[in-house]
């Protein structure tokens, strides 16, 4: 019996059973990754040339897999940038840890989708065992819940929507119901330094920004306790665990009492940060934050994840299902875990495994010293940076952010010019009070004292040729 389209699965079984092209991927992989330590950080103008091979009109017929491997490998592996390796220090940008890159790998043969119980039990379950791990490592109330989604722009988004739900529902409307447009006001009160996530998911809430009540920050970019307006049961309260300039913390434990005394829903913003729970040595800097109703956190910043991993924990799990649902009479109930319930999406890939993966190769005291190690490293280069004349550290190092100025502005962008041409590492650029400042964010497991070191040097050079130009 001929059917069409015979000839192509027969290619793609073919394709499916010879073992070559796999083998050839994960060499390719290797060798990727054996260069990392070594190669330039950001890719150099003949590299990025190189991506013009891309450019071409659709494919009127397919290639085998080994042209597309080779291709990626000759003109795609030489774009990347080099955040996988130990001198990124970029935006918030973490490394994969080795165990999660195998597992993705092994796990890629699976395909599974992770919306239902029924459409992959693994999933489910490493879905409730990962949750259960992260209320134990952050400490959190039994009854927190954790949704896995894309990062912590979409875990704001879910826990800022729980927020609305429960505060209209507790005025009697139903928003899922009912929608915004008529509906009681809710207050949304942030600190001056939010993050650019946050407004992007008030926005799609239906919040705006006009009537966003931002709180005076300290000279950190922290909340300034003292400033904190008198909050009510109509209120969402946005905390932040690590300012993604400074790395500061609010002061949880001196905030979110009062906050929740008067009713409000407090959330946390904790990135990056959120991890400092874990570490004894830095718990100092969470404390309280446990008594919040909704966090959000990433594993691929500072857990090291591969991208892309975020994780919504709420306190108010009927809010945060009621919220994402579209239809009220789908509850999970009983044993199953229906991941979708806990997340915007029904399709989605099986990140959970990945990130389940780097908790269990680094297990409680390897996460600690992960999240230790970014501090150590931060505080030894800021130390380092502080001993060049002319170069100020503006930030208190609490945990791993880095903020680096010269006397002025152009000065400072010149220095970051050249620190970025000359390859050996890489840091962005963002204002902090109005100046100019170089943004170093430690947290990649690979960067250890030599990094810091070679860093330190190319940062040096390239304010003395700055210097040597003005
Ligand atoms: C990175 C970051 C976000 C956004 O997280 P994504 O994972 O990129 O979506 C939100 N808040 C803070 C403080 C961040 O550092």
């Amino acid at each position: 019996m001929e059917k069409k389209g015979n000839s192509l699965n027969e290619r793609l079984f073919n394709e499916r059973k010879g073992a070559e092209a796999f083998r050839q991927a994960l060499d390719y992989g290797l060798a990727y990754q054996a260069q990392l330590a070594t190669r330039r950080v950001f890719p150099d103008r003949e590299a990025l040339k190189g991506l013009h091979q891309f450019i071409e009109p659709m494919p009127a017929k397919g290639v085998g897999i080994a042209e597309i491997l080779e291709m990626l490998h000759r003109y795609g592996a030489p774009a990347t940038v080099a955040s996988n390796g130990g001198r990124y220090f970029g935006f918030v940008t973490g490394a994969a840890l080795p165990a999660a890159t195998a597992v993705s790998q092994m796990t890629a043969f699976w395909d599974q989708n992770g919306a239902m119980e029924v459409m992959s039990p693994v999933v489910a379950r490493l879905e409730q065992v990962t949750e259960d791990w992260l209320k134990h490592l952050f400490g959190l109330p039994e009854q927190v819940v954790a949704g896995f989604v894309s990062g912590t722009s979409v875990a704001n988004l879910c826990a800022l929507a729980a927020a609305r739900y429960r505060i209209l529902e507790n005025q009697g409307w139903d928003v899922g119901l009912k929608g915004v447009f008529q509906a009681p006001p809710v207050r949304v009160v942030c600190g001056e330094h939010v993050h650019a996530s946050v407004i992007k998911a008030l926005q799609i809430l239906g919040f705006g920004t006009e009537k966003l009540e931002r709180i005076p920050v300290d000279n950190q970019g922290r909340i300034r306790p003292d400033e904190v307006p008198t909050l009510d049961e109509g209120t969402i309260l946005i905390l932040q665990a690590g300012n993604v300039n400074s790395g500061a913390f609010d002061s949880f434990d001196e905030i979110i009492p009062a906050a929740k005394q008067a009713g409000a829903w407090v959330h946390i913003d904790g990135a990056f940060g959120l991890w400092a729970a874990v570490s004894p040595q830095l718990a100092q800097l969470c404390k309280g934050m446990e008594k919040a109703d909704s966090w959000s956190v990433d594993g691929h910043k500072t857990l090291n994840t591969p991208y892309d991993s975020g994780i919504v924990l709420c306190a108010d799990p009927v809010a945060l299902q009621k919220s994402l649902q579209s239809s009220g009479a789908y509850l999970m109930k009983g044993d199953e875990r229906d991941g979708m319930a806990y997340s915007p999406e029904m399709s989605r890939r099986s990140r959970v495994l990945e990130l389940w993966a780097c908790l269990k190769s680094l297990g409680k005291a390897g996460v600690a010293e992960l999240i230790e190690n970014f501090h150590l490293q931060a505080s030894s280069l800021a130390q380092k940076i502080g001993s060049i004349k002319g170069l100020s550290v503006l930030n208190e190092v609490v945990f791993n952010q880095i903020l680096v100025s010269c006397e002025n502005d152009d000065l400072t962008l010149n220095t970051m010019k050249f620190l970025q041409e000359e390859g050996r590492c890489w840091a962005g650029g963002s204002s902090w009070f109005g100046k100019k400042v170089i943004r170093i964010s430690i947290c990649a497991w690979a960067t250890g004292e030599d990094d810091i070191r070679i860093t330190y040097e190319s940062l040096d050079r390239a304010f003395a040729k700055a210097s040597g130009e003005s």
